[in-house]
């Protein structure tokens, strides 16, 4: 099983044991006590390690060179004596620097000896470079090889795994991660890919490296404890990534349904490029902005709903071939059809010409509805609905057309609840109005339809459709996606949002 290690240092040797109490509390596995880092705030190393033994988690002593983004400031024999006592004092593991092991002189007695090689800068030196080194750390007398890379993109995530998998001549426990936002799924597939231990940082630290996970994520958001090898692998990629709720959604229903898999978010700048290279090992995933458009040439079935409009976000596998879908459109036509019914020959008015627009438009054309796209831009709208014979107005003529369904594509209203992208006197009794917007839940231009007597739809059930269609593909449909955690999962996750 892959341990939970959370590195930590102090000023006060109080505040390093309460903080490895608290570390224990959240699920961790172990500490790391960085003495390097604990010396430079003022605590006396020698003092941290005559407390190993009241530790309430097993300790990894790490005093970390300079040369490797340490901290320490005192000599190579000072180092040596104190790896020595913090051995005798009973650490179970020393980490030293593959590039100093042989100046510290004798390996630990008792400890565990994890060598290790940093590169805050890169891939040190790419795949070849690293199995070399891995390979040297075993020669050298490693119960555990470690390498830490810097991930510039999430196709070097292909690299880490890779390592971790095939260990051509360092067979035995072995730590591979990217640090950094791109190389986080290393962190977070740590159990799934075998490593001997992964990283994290207690909710309020900042933790020892760039993109260290919280402990909590790791044990309940990605079950890190029950990972195997051989769960399938999902996420979403994007960039920026870090604000999406497709991990909470997804994870939460996997994990309800128990279904061996991770959802994990991949921030990804040449979308090409990491599906070339990760996508072999990659089950499914959701895409979003702004890689909607850049894999359509590499899925091997694409989706009705893509090939019409030309965009997706979500990429499963089915029978070893890559399938494209649309949700989006899929949850558009499904969360006006529950409000209406059949939706053909209904008019539908689409406000805005961007991304979600078009997935509206597009909704409404293939369930045969008549469309209508008006935008701030109107050289937008004409080109919109162009694509799907329909009709561009502009916002004066707009406000004339006799509508069904009006639905909000624009981002008018988005964080602003005093904000609505159509007057509040022309709504009209009897129609349906969607805002696809969810922050906030209830938008004003759905308190104005409401007040008015128009149905109101709100866009997190787009949200929560959507993914549930992802869900289903997935699963290879086995699974009825479990809306109402679903739906508890985001609202949760709204709640919190400053
Ligand atoms: P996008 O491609 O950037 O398009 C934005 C649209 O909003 C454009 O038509 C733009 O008009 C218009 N717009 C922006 N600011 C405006 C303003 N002040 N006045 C009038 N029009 C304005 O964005 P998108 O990806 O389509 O996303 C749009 C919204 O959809 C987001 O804000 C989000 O709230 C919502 N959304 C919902 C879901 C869901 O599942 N419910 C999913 C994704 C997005 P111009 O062409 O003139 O710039």
């Amino acid at each position: 099983m892959t341990l939970i290690a959370v590195p930590l240092a102090a000023a006060q040797l109080a505040t390093l044991l309460a903080d490895t109490a608290r570390a224990k509390a959240s699920g961790a596995d172990l500490v790391e006590w960085r003495l390097d880092t604990c010396a430079a705030q003022g605590l006396d190393p020698r003092a941290a390690i005559a407390a190993i033994a009241q530790a309430a988690l097993p300790v990894l002593v790490t005093i970390r060179h300079p040369s490797e983004r340490g901290d320490w400031t005192g000599s190579e024999a000072e180092r040596a004596a104190l790896y020595a006592e913090a051995d005798a004092a009973g650490a179970a593991w020393i980490d030293i620097e593959l590039a100093h092991v042989a100046t510290l002189g004798q390996r630990p007695l008792r400890a565990k000896l994890i060598l290790s090689a940093h590169d805050f800068t890169g891939m040190g030196g790419g795949r070849e470079a690293l199995r070399e080194r891995l390979r040297a750390m075993r020669a050298a007398g490693a119960d555990v090889a470690k390498v830490a890379v810097m991930a510039s993109d999430a196709a070097d995530l292909a690299v880490v795994r890779e390592l971790l998998v095939d260990r051509a001549g360092y067979e035995g426990d072995t730590i591979v991660l990217a640090m950094g936002e791109h190389g986080l799924p290393s962190r977070l597939l740590a159990g799934v890919w075998g490593a001997h231990l992964t990283f994290a940082r207690l909710a309020d630290q900042a933790g020892s490296a760039p993109g260290q996970p919280t402990v909590d994520d790791l044990v309940r958001l990605y079950r890190l404890k029950d990972q195997q090898t051989g769960w399938r692998i999902f996420g979403v990629i994007g960039s920026p990534i870090a604000h999406s709720m497709s991990p909470q959604l997804h994870n939460a229903a996997f994990a309800a349904c128990d279904v061996a898999a991770v959802y994990v978010p991949f921030r990804v700048e040449d979308a090409p490029a990491f599906w070339r290279a990760c996508g072999p090992w990659i089950d499914g995933v959701s895409i979003t902005i702004p890689h909607k458009q850049a894999l359509l040439d590499l899925i091997d079935v694409p989706g009705d709903e893509v090939r019409r409009v030309g965009a997706m976000n979500t990429i499963h596998r089915e029978g070893g071939r890559s399938h494209s879908a649309n949700t989006d459109v899929l949850a558009i036509a499904a969360c006006l059809e529950s409000a209406t019914g059949d939706l053909s020959g209904k008019r539908v008015l689409c406000l805005g010409a961007g991304g979600v627009a078009k997935a509206i438009v597009h909704a409404g054309a293939l369930a045969g509805a008549t469309v209508a796209v008006t935008n701030r831009t109107h050289v937008r709208a004409v080109e919109l609905a162009a694509e799907v014979a329909g009709t561009a107005l502009t916002i004066e003529q707009a406000l004339e057309w006799p509508y069904d369904i009006l639905v909000n594509g624009t981002s008018q209203g988005m964080g602003k609840p005093d904000e609505s992208p159509w007057p509040e006197d022309r709504h009209r009794r009897g129609t349906i109005v969607f805002d696809t917007v969810y922050t906030p839940l209830v938008t004003k231009l759905l308190l104005d339809a409401k007040r008015a007597g128009a149905t109101p739809i709100m866009g997190v059930d787009m949200f929560i459709r959507q993914a549930a269609a992802q869900f289903m593909r997935f699963t290879d449909n086995r699974f009825a996606p479990p809306i109402d955690l679903m739906r508890r999962t985001v609202l949760d996750r709204l709640a919190r949002k400053p």
